[in-house]
């Protein structure tokens, strides 16, 4: 059978076996459709079946989550781990809460994560979790019961050695003490890498709350440099307002950029004189609420909760909130207002329109799978000194994230050069090298 024909039938099974699944069957066809150039090299990975395996999860959890709201009502909410792939080692991924999370979210988040975490070279396999619990507006209290309820179930499927869960939107260092807690009472063990993105007080890692927004800026620092500039000066938007948002917008002003707008789920901010970091912080960590207040509290700031922030004129774009945020009409603007890179924070956050039109533009662009590794590449740090029970410090992890960054960016090109003969061609080299890694392991173990 030629390559595309294998590669058209395995994506025709994808969509039979899996109806309704969107997201799913579009991340598995931006992979697919990067891997002739590797297949047609490596014909054994067709007669081994490798991409057909590759898209079938290892193992799919689904269960029920019971937990007791503030008055007293039961709720039920839905549960999910999809330990997708343990070729490179345990499963490893985030937990997602977000009323929008289901079956298909969570598969092709899994299914980006077998790509990512190959990529960092530092031994984890591909899993993904969560939740359609919605953290919004809940008590402390009714957090804490539904993480435990959750992990009450999801305790019996994971360990330090099998799959390790971490935090995505809606889980941070709170969602992860309750979730440990839980763990420890029911298997009577302080088994610290079991979880990832713990406080760092009781086996967190330093710079893993930065890690995804500092790691993705270093990506796009490497890619600005392979055109001979940087962000010194540039004008930055960056979308979402969470972890990834917040501390790429710490490295983009760190290394002379000025971002000058952000966003929430209300709207978006513009602040010409750059966001203050300080600020939003505040108001988005602290006191949890909308984007507005900042243009409240800062008058020479201008809030829209209507239209978009990529209307912003900016030379580099980090998309950094969730995914699909950036879809055609987006890209054109961004392209007409002369953008020079747009690099994701956030996982899949551009359509396969939006990426076609910047394509065409001769936008740089840098895939998530690449350049949000930084997140789940300080996982596996932390994964390292749970394991020799040891404690780095800020600017040594950080120099190994750093470092991490910069290896996954130079595979990148060096593939994209040795399969498309251009190496700026990101999106083949993330998902040949990343492919590449996890087939040769699925062949070597059989
Ligand atoms: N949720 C993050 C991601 O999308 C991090 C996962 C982890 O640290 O395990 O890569």
């Amino acid at each position: 059978m030629d390559v595309s024909t294998h590669i058209e039938a395995v994506q025709a099974e994808v969509r039979r076996r899996n109806p309704g699944e969107a997201e799913f069957h579009q991340a598995v066809t931006e992979v697919l459709s990067s891997l002739g150039p590797a297949l047609e090299r490596h014909p054994e990975y067709v007669r081994g079946a490798v991409v057909d395996r590759l898209c079938e999860p290892e193992r799919q959890v689904v269960f029920r989550v019971p937990w007791v709201d503030d008055a007293g009502v039961v709720r039920v909410n839905r549960g999910f781990r999809i330990e997708f792939n343990s070729a490179l080692g345990p499963y490893k991924g985030g937990l997602r809460f977000h009323p929008s999370v289901n079956l298909g979210i969570v598969k092709f988040l899994g299914f980006e994560q077998i790509f990512k975490n190959a990529l960092t070279g530092m031994g984890i396999g591909g899993g993904k979790g969560g939740s359609d619990f919605d953290p919004r507006g809940r008590s402390e209290g009714e957090v804490m019961r539904f993480c435990q309820s959750f992990m009450s179930e999801l305790y019996r499927h994971i360990g330090e050695r099998t799959d390790v869960p971490a935090g995505d939107i809606g889980v941070g260092g709170r969602e992860i003490g309750y979730l440990f807690g839980q763990y420890k009472r029911l298997a009577n063990r302080f088994e610290a890498g079991v979880l990832t993105g713990k406080p760092v007080a009781w086996g967190g890692s330093h710079a893993r709350t930065e890690a995804t927004g500092y790691g993705t800026v270093v990506f796009a620092q490497e890619m600005l440099a392979a055109r001979g500039t940087g962000f010194e000066g540039r004008r930055v938007v960056v979308s979402g307002s969470g972890n990834v948002a917040l501390y790429a917008i710490e490295k983009v002003h760190a290394l002379g950029g000025r971002v000058i707008a952000c966003s929430d789920s209300s709207g978006y901010v513009v602040d010409e004189d750059g966001i203050d970091l300080a600020l939003l912080k505040e108001i988005k960590e602290v006191r949890r609420e909308r984007l507005s207040v900042y243009a409240e509290r800062k008058p020479a700031a201008r809030f829209s909760a209507r239209g978009t922030l990529y209307d912003v004129p900016c030379e580099v774009a980090l998309p950094c909130a969730t995914q699909n945020e950036i879809r055609r009409e987006d890209a054109v603007a961004l392209a007409k207002n002369g953008v020079l890179a747009v690099v994701e924070g956030a996982n899949m956050p551009c359509t396969p329109e939006a990426v076609e039109v910047l394509r065409e533009a001769g936008v740089l662009f840098g895939p998530g799978k690449a350049a949000n590794a930084g997140g789940v590449a300080t996982s596996a740090l932390e994964m390292q000194q749970n394991a020799a029970r040891d404690r780095w410090t800020f600017e040594q992890t950080e120099d190994r994230l750093a470092a991490v960054m910069r290896d996954v960016h130079a595979e990148c090109r060096r593939t994209a050069e040795e399969y498309a003969g251009t190496p700026d061609d990101y999106v083949l080299g993330a998902n040949i090298a990343g492919f590449l890694r996890v087939a040769d392991a699925m062949q070597a173990q059989g």
